[in-house]
């Protein structure tokens, strides 16, 4: 299931050549022709006026509002919410290619397994929501409406009632001609002591959980008994694996925002749902796993958990905050006040939003917090900062915190955000950071760590001047796609001399100059598959732009210029502070100064 597999070349073009771009586009957004390209209206951003658009030409899609753009297989990926080797085999069955197969054992009878599985999951949840449609008599949509979930939200999540019956789902599924053993493979059945076999799921109202592509993998059940266990999940089947499952995805996927709520309840899910949170996902009362955040990241990028109100919550929301920042998630936190203005006690997001509204839990995510706020928050409820020694804890507990994170900078914003925030002193803070864990690092600890190497420049380059220096760069590459004859004098200017503002550019450069000695000139759209979402959001860019260059071979020239001087100059601006930090060994600095000095040597060069 790995997506890690490289396709051949030849498959991938074959895909990119046979998926037009424009009729691709087409079946998803509106699209109008303007000159040679098309525009219309974003589909990953919301707008007004088009700033989305299709470059036949170069079989391109980029959008000068959010930037987003890439190939056709890119704009499946990201329209459809798949992994990208889910993409190309979607583009592959829409132009009827046949896909290579992976490896060369393929377990048929495993997956013809797997589709009896989906088939008999469909039919059951068809089953569950006609007993839920018959009203009369019917505790579960009694229920449901009571909690406020209106008719029209059971019907989008297709929540369905399981009777008191013992085997009604099983008869019902005999009749469609499954057997025995597929309906306990499929989890749906359990067997007795005395080995006859029972309805798993009775009396009860179900939650059928739906996977990214829209197949019902399992389901979830609550008791309408006090009685009985409250809630029972499907156990694990082929198709259905716990860790890897979430409720609500196959809403959130389709939803606008670039953010996930990550909830714990079914019904917490479905109520946010209800008021306009469409991209509210449920973890299904386990604690996250690695591999649902990994799903998260990939889909969002961030996400806020609102968890219960109690203890557990809190826990649950420690891990999971840990495991998601594991992943590079930007995670932050909901913090659901305890009771609303009326003394009600909130236990958790399904009991605010009935309290107080849609507008109140938009209000509470805009307040929602980092990681570090977070930790200090749970200080400050423990510690009574009104007294001395509560006030040291909580400083000494905040600095803590603080001095695991990374940058400077950070740490800086973090002393400033919390000290207004829990109203204490900022440069009481500081002062614990400074003692606690906050060292301040200098350039110097990593230029002896690395002892000086190459790869320290790029390193301590801000995030600004590597952007500007990417986009230079992705300039001069798009040029070379569309000029393939400049190809020497790239390779003379740039690769000869070595000067590139990263290794990866260098690897990147000499691959695809090694295809134009081949006679295999690459064209954006390739180079795009190349590249990762943020990489290859510059260099779409760079290529929708390119036809507002006139002359090429001055821009080139320009191009290259600016980028061998900005890279010189940057660095020697880096050097500059490296010799000024203290406790620098003669050997370091002489090596150093020798550094500057061929920099500065370079750079009356490269005037
Ligand atoms: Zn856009």
């Amino acid at each position: 299931m790995t997506e890690n597999y490289k396709y051949p070349e030849s498959f991938l073009e074959e895909v990119i050549t046979k998926n037009d771009i424009v009729d691709v586009v087409s079946t998803y957004v509106k699209i109008d022709r303007k000159g040679k390209d098309y525009f219309g209206l974003c589909p990953f951003h919301s707008e007004k006026t088009p700033s989305f658009s299709v470059v036949p030409a170069k079989q391109i899609y980029y959008c000068f509002g959010c930037n987003k753009g890439g190939n056709v297989i890119n704009f499946v990926k990201d329209i459809e919410n798949l992994e990208y080797g889910e993409a190309i085999r979607h583009l592959a069955e829409r132009a009827n290619i046949n896909i290579p197969i992976k490896n060369s054992y393929v377990d048929q009878a495993l997956l013809l397994r797997e589709k009896r599985i989906y088939e008999m999951n469909a039919i059951a949840a068809r089953f569950f929501f006609e007993n839920m449609k018959a009203q009369e008599n019917n505790l579960a949509y009694k229920y449901l409406r009571e909690r406020g979930v209106k008719s029209e939200t059971i019907a989008a999540f297709g929540m369905g009632f399981a009777k008191k019956d013992w085997a009604s789902l099983y008869e019902h599924l005999k009749s469609k001609g499954f057997s025995d053993k597929e309906i306990l493979d499929g989890g749906l059945i359990s067997k007795s002591k005395k080995d006859s076999l029972y309805d798993r799921f009775r009396n009860r109202i179900i939650f059928p959980i739906i996977d990214i592509r829209n197949r019902v993998i399992g389901f979830g059940g609550r008791a309408l008994d006090e009685k009985d266990v409250k809630y029972i999940n499907s156990p694990e089947t082929l198709v259905y694996k716990k860790n890897r499952s979430l409720f609500g995805l196959n809403f959130a996927k389709h939803s606008k925002h670039d953010y996930a709520i990550i909830v714990e309840g079914y019904l917490d899910c479905i109520m946010l749902n209800q008021e306009g949170f469409s991209n509210t996902i449920a973890t299904l009362g386990t604690a996250l796993t690695e591999n649902q955040a990994l799903m998260i990241k990939r889909l969002f990028g961030q996400v806020v958990i609102a968890y219960d109100n109690d203890a557990a919550g809190q826990n649950a929301t420690l891990r999971g905050l840990d495991i998601l920042a594991a992943t590079g998630c930007v995670v932050k936190v909901l913090i659901l006040p305890k009771k609303d203005d009326y003394n009600n006690v909130i236990k958790d997001p399904d009991d605010f939003i009935k309290h107080k509204g849609a507008k109140a839990f938009k209000e509470l995510l805009e307040e929602a917090m980092l990681l570090v706020e977070y930790k200090a928050f749970l200080l400050k409820e423990k510690h009574d900062t009104n007294t001395s020694e509560g006030l040291i804890a909580f400083l000494k507990g905040v600095a803590k915190a603080i001095g695991q994170v990374d940058s400077p900078v950070e740490r800086d914003v973090y002393i400033k955000n919390i000290s207004a925030r829990f109203n204490t002193s900022y440069e009481a803070l500081l002062k614990e950071v400074q003692e606690v864990g906050g060292k301040e690092p200098r350039p110097k600890t990593q230029i002896q760590a690395s002892k000086y190497e190459k790869k320290v420049l790029p390193s301590l380059r801000d995030a600004k001047t590597t952007i500007d220096l990417t986009t230079i760069f992705y300039g001069i590459l798009v040029i070379l796609c569309n000029k393939p004859s400049f190809a020497d004098q790239i390779k003379e200017d740039l690769l000869n001399e070595k000067i590139f503002h990263s290794d990866y550019a260098k690897d990147l450069l000499e691959e695809i100059l090694l295809k134009i000695e081949e006679q295999e000139n690459p064209d954006e759209a390739k180079v795009a598959s190349m590249l990762d979402d943020e990489q290859r959001a510059i260099f779409i860019k760079q290529a929708a732009n390119y036809h507002t260059i006139s002359d090429s071979q001055k821009a080139l020239h320009d191009y290259i210029k600016k980028y061998r001087h900005d890279i010189i100059a940057n660095n020697n601006l880096i050097l500059v502070k490296a010799l000024e930090s203290e406790g620098l060994s003669e050997e370091e600095r002489i090596n150093l100064e020798q550094e500057f000095r061929k920099n500065t040597e370079l750079l009356v060069k490269y005037k």
